[in-house]
């Protein structure tokens, strides 16, 4: 037998080492996982020393502690990024949600009457003050909202949409397939690049229930392009006695303009209704910068349809959305909508960045082999939203004299706290446009356990 075997610590032994310090029950399936690996890397000879054992042993009971949803530096730029969350919710919205979840609540109980009332009411009559829409309603998540508009209005019968429009938003979300799965028959009109007013009108018939337009959030077509404009629509769906629904994605509240100071094009819940569209949806947790949620507008006569359908209990929003969509939409009534870090980050102003820069400049400098720099570059803060826009932004640059940086990134991803960048040109940029003030000082304890400092 292996001496290095034999010299192998009972697992009780080891238990006892740490069960004061961790719980028990994880410190003994870590303990079992590390000695068989010890014992099988041992026996194919790929271990001669058991020094590090104990190390390991800790190693993997932290692993096995520690939560598998965590907080993340999101230093990409992106701001809505879907596979870092979304938005980030505003402070105040934080605190509410602690507050609502940890008692009992209103949530289906009108203080007024003494009996049950609406989940909806907290937030529907907020959305159409600030909108000016007649009606609102709030479900799961925009495809939820999709799929209960169509299932709704159009089940069985056609919903005549732009070639140009059936998006695939990301993972397995496409509109066709939602469409589909909605009941509703998909007529497509137009092609990839242009669609004409004439195109909707020919394939109007007496089979159809809707037309629909969808935008293009995560994408932009250049060119030789054509698109029927939501006047145009709002006018050809009335002069055929058809609701119009407009699936505006990215849930922007009110005027670009008005909240981001630019133009790009993107479309807005407060001007759709202005327009005259039927119905409108959008994200709660895309440029709204609220929480996951599906923000149905509309005609007051379509959102009762849509109230009374039995998939509007299966997809409706819990009170954990609501407490922190109520106060994200408070600030918005506030006329305080730079306290919405969505907002905040998407405006946040050229020479705030560079001082931001700077600053984690300082920080990060000192490290032994790493250089690092400031760089003027674009973000394109949209990811699924605002697909054409380009910001210019500063990054900190970092590139190790002795490790790669595709190395340097993925430790950073792998530290704690995890830091996530992008890779240019050999370098790794941290866009500060996405990075709170607050982490500046986290991003330094990432990389100094990063480079095995600590
Ligand atoms: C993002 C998006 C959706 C899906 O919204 P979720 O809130 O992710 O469910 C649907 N339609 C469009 C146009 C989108 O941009």
């Amino acid at each position: 037998m292996n001496p290095l075997l034999r010299q192998l610590p009972q697992v009780s032994k080891l238990v006892e080492r740490f069960k004061g310090t961790y719980p028990e029950a994880i410190v003994k399936e870590a303990v079992r996982d590390v000695i068989s690996r010890y014992r099988a890397e041992i026996l194919e000879g790929a271990r001669n020393s058991l020094s590090g054992l104990e190390k390991d042993i800790e190693e993997e009971i932290l692993r096995r502690i520690k939560p598998n949803l965590r907080r993340v530096i999101n230093a990409t730029g992106v701001v809505i990024n879907t596979n870092l969350g979304r938005a980030p919710l505003a402070r105040e919205a934080v605190e509410y949600i602690a507050k609502i979840a940890s008692g009992y609540t209103n949530l289906e109980y009108s203080l007024s009457k003494g009996s049950r009332g609406s989940r909806q009411e907290h937030v529907e009559e907020i959305l159409c003050r600030l909108t000016g829409a007649p009606s609102a309603m709030v479900v799961n998540n925009n495809a939820g909202a999709v799929y209960l508009v169509l299932n709704t209005l159009a089940q069985g019968r056609e919903v005549i949409v732009s070639r140009g429009e059936l998006v695939e938003i990301g993972g397995s979300f496409r509109m066709p397939d939602i469409m589909r799965s909605s009941g509703a028959l998909l007529v497509e009109v137009g092609t990839t690049n242009k669609t004409k007013v004439q195109d909707y009108v020919n394939a109007i018939s007496e089979k159809t229930a809707l037309l629909m337009k969808v935008h293009r959030s995560n994408f932009f077509i250049e060119g030789f392009v054509e698109e029927v404009g939501v006047g145009y629509l709002v006018k050809i769906a009335k002069d055929s006695s058809l609701p119009f629904y407009y699936d505006i994605g990215s849930g922007l509240l009110l005027e670009e303009e008005r909240l981001l100071g630019f133009r790009t094009g993107e479309p807005s819940f407060a001007e759709c209704i202005k327009e005259g569209v039927s119905v409108v949806s959008g994200s709660g947790d895309k440029l709204l910068g609220g929480p996951q949620a599906g923000i149905i507008l509309g005609e007051r006569e379509i959102v009762e349809r849509l109230k009374r359908n039995p998939m509007a209990r299966a997809l409706r929003v819990d009170k954990l959305t609501l407490a922190s969509l109520e106060k994200t939409l408070r600030i918005y009534l506030e006329g305080r909508p730079e306290d919405i870090p969505v907002i905040r980050m998407l405006t946040e102003k050229e020479t705030a960045l560079k001082k931001k820069a700077l600053k984690l400049k300082r920080l990060l400098k000192g490290f032994k082999d790493l250089e690092v720099g400031v760089l003027r570059d674009v973000s394109r803060p949209g990811g699924g939203s605002l697909p054409s826009l380009e910001l210019p932004t500063y990054c900190v640059v970092l590139k190790h004299r002795k490790l790669s940086t595709s190395e340097l990134s993925k430790r950073l991803r792998l530290s704690d706290p995890p830091v996530i960048g992008r890779i240019k040109k050999d370098l790794l940029f941290l866009d500060v446009r996405t990075v709170f003030d607050s982490e500046l000082k986290l991003i330094k304890v990432s990389l100094e356990k990063a480079l095995g400092l600590t």
